[in-house]
């Protein structure tokens, strides 16, 4: 299946894709236009990446900073807006900070510190979700459930960043249903923390579902889609 998947031309299986997502959405009376995707674009050539830009992506999501900061010296003529979506070490926020807009996976304190250090530097305030490890597996990162309103209360502190949501990823399951509790919880997570919030407006976003469970997850009210074999083809 990835094999036909890769021979198809990134242009096909982005219409493929933004089809099941207009499916998903008109299966639950949501709109469209409130799913974002996101091109995850780890191990991709740029080339390809550029073939999914220029067929609309606006998006990209990189899980290595190096990778990220290649990638887009060669891709700097796009306009594109880049997600680091990886585990990030601390030690490379400032990269984060240099070549990312957005920083999915905000999962600790002293990450939280040096990002919103590095974005003082450089006079940005930058847009965060907070990784939730919504399955409580020891092999992912992201603040446990019951940690996230103390961590949300303390990152709201740092000026310079702006947490726009949630962002998790479920354990993994060949039957997409079995993820749809994990996606429901993230949501609820998201509405009792809106509930409390200072500017409840701003806390919009959930990033969840990937090429396997985007559907279920969109659903469920994911805002972004992270997807990559879908569009891209299995990764090398
Ligand atoms: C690789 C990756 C994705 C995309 O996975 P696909 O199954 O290829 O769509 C989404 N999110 C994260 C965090 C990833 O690492």
């Amino acid at each position: 299946m990835l094999d036909c998947l890769t021979m198809k031309t990134v242009v096909e299986n982005l219409a493929m894709v933004r089809h099941r997502i207009e499916a998903a959405c008109s299966k639950v009376g949501r709109d469209p236009a409130g799913v974002e995707l996101v091109g995850v674009t780890k191990t991709v050539p740029v080339d390809r990446i550029r073939e999914g830009v220029e067929a609309g992506l606006t998006i990209l999501g990189e899980n290595y900073i190096q990778e990220a900061r290649r990638k887009k010296e060669l891709l700097s003529d796009l306009p594109v807006s880049w997600h680091c979506i990886g585990h990030l070490q601390t030690n490379k926020a400032k990269f984060a900070v240099d070549c990312c807009d957005w920083v999915e996976t905000l999962d600790r304190e002293s990450l939280a510190r040096e990002l919103n250090r590095q974005a003082e530097r450089t006079n940005r305030t930058i847009p965060v979700l907070i990784q939730v490890n919504i399955g409580g597996e020891e092999t992912k990162s992201g603040i446990s459930p019951e940690d996230l309103p103390a961590f949300f209360n303390m990152v709201s502190e740092f000026e310079r960043l702006d947490i726009r949501g949630l962002m998790a990823l479920p354990p993994f399951f060949d039957q997409p249903e079995r993820a749809r509790p994990y996606f429901r919880q993230l949501r609820e997570l998201l509405d009792r923390l809106r509930q409390n919030a200072a500017s409840p407006g701003k806390l919009s976003e959930l990033s969840m579902g990937m090429s396997g469970d985007f559907e279920v997850a969109i659903e469920e009210g994911a805002t972004l889609v992270r997807i990559g074999t879908a569009l891209f083809g299995g990764r090398i």
